[in-house]
C-alpha cells in the first residue's frame, strides 16, 4: 500500500529525513517510535505534502502511484488520512458542515456523487457513536473549546467518515487521559483494523500501543529507521530508553 524507499527531506535547505524506508502492507498497523527531534513529524508532513518539506531524495508510492507528485488534496482523495497532534479550531464552521464539505469533495474527486445532506447525518450519527462523541458536540464550531480529548475524539470522528485506507496518526495520543485513549484506541481498531487498510501510528509512548496492537515496531532516529522489531521492541523502548535500544 505505501512504500517509502531512500526518502530524504529538507526544511528550509536543512535535511531532516535523510535515507528513510518503509514499507507497509494492507492490513498491517506500523508503530513508528523515536526521541525528540528525530523526524517523526517531518515523516508525517512529508507524506501529508505539507508546503516547506521538500523531498530532494527517494520515492514515496501509495498503491503503485507517484504520492510526492501528487498535491495534498489528491493525496486525501486517494485515501490518505493524517491526524495531528495539534488539531486546528475553526470558528463560525461547524463540526458537521466541515466533515460534509470534506468528504463531499473526496467523493467529487473520486467520480463518485456526493452525499446529501439526510444521508450524510446517518453517515456522520453512526460514526460518533462508534466513538462516544455526542451529535451536539458536532454541531459546534470545528474544535473551538474542545478539550484535548474531545478534539481526538472529533478527529476520529472525521477519519470514520472520511473512510480511509491509511491512516497516519502522528502523537494522536498525547495530553489523553486514560478513558480517552481507550476511546481512541477503541476507535483506531473499530475504524480502521479492517480488510484493505492500514495505519502508521507515530507516538512517544508504549501506553496507546496496549490499545492498538502493531503487527511493526520501528525506531526512527536521526532521520531514519534504525530498527524494526515486533510489539515487544515498544516495551524494551518504554523500559531501556532509546539510547539503550539504539545501540543494541
Ligand atoms: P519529531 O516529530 O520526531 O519530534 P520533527 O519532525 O518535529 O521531530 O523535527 C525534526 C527536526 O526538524 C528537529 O530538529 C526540528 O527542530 C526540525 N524542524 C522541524 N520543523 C522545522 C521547521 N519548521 N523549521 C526548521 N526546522 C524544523
Ligand atoms: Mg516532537
Ligand atoms: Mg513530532
Amino acid at each position: 500500500m505505501l512504500r517509502i524507499d531512500d526518502l530524504h527531506t529538507e526544511i528550509d535547505g536543512k535535511p531532516i529525513l535523510k535515507g528513510l524506508s518503509l514499507a507497509i502492507n494492507a492490513g498491517e498497523i506500523h508503530a513508528i517510535m523515536g526521541p525528540n527531534g528525530a523526524g517523526k513529524s517531518t515523516l508525517a508532513y512529508t507524506l501529508g505534502g505539507r508546503p516547506g518539506y521538500e523531498a530532494t531524495q527517494g520515492a514515496v508510492h501509495f498503491e503503485g502511484a507517484d504520492l510526492l507528485e501528487m498535491a495534498p488534496h489528491e493525496r486525501a482523495a486517494a485515501g490518505l488520512f493524517l491526524g495531528f497532534q495539534y488539531p486546528v479550531e475553526i470558528p463560525g464552521v461547524s463540526n458537521v458542515q466541515f466533515l460534509r464539505e470534506a468528504l463531499n469533495s473526496q467523493r467529487t474527486a473520486r467520480g463518485e456523487a456526493p452525499l446529501s445532506a439526510a444521508d450524510f447525518l446517518r453517515l456522520a450519527r453512526e460514526k460518533a457513536a462508534l466513538l462516544g462523541m455526542d451529535m451536539e458536540m458536532l454541531k459546534r464550531p470545528v474544535n473551538v473549546g474542545f478539550s484535548g480529548g474531545e478534539k481526538k475524539r472529533a478527529e476520529m470522528v472525521q477519519m470514520g467518515i472520511l473512510d480511509p485506507k491509511l491512516a497516519i496518526l502522528d502523537e494522536t495520543d498525547s495530553g489523553l487521559d486514560i478513558d480517552a485513549l481507550k476511546t481512541v484506541g477503541a476507535g483506531i481498531n473499530a475504524i480502521m483494523r479492517a480488510p484493505g487498510k492500514a495505519v502508521l501510528l507515530i507516538t512517544h509512548y508504549q501506553r496507546l500501543l496496549d490499545y492498538v496492537k502493531p503487527d511493526f515496531v520501528h525506531v526512527l532516529a536521526a532521520g531514519r529507521i534504525v530498527k524494526s522489531g515486533g510489539p515487544e521492541l515498544a516495551l524494551a523502548l518504554e523500559k531501556e530508553g532509546y539510547a539503550e535500544v539504539i545501540a543494541a
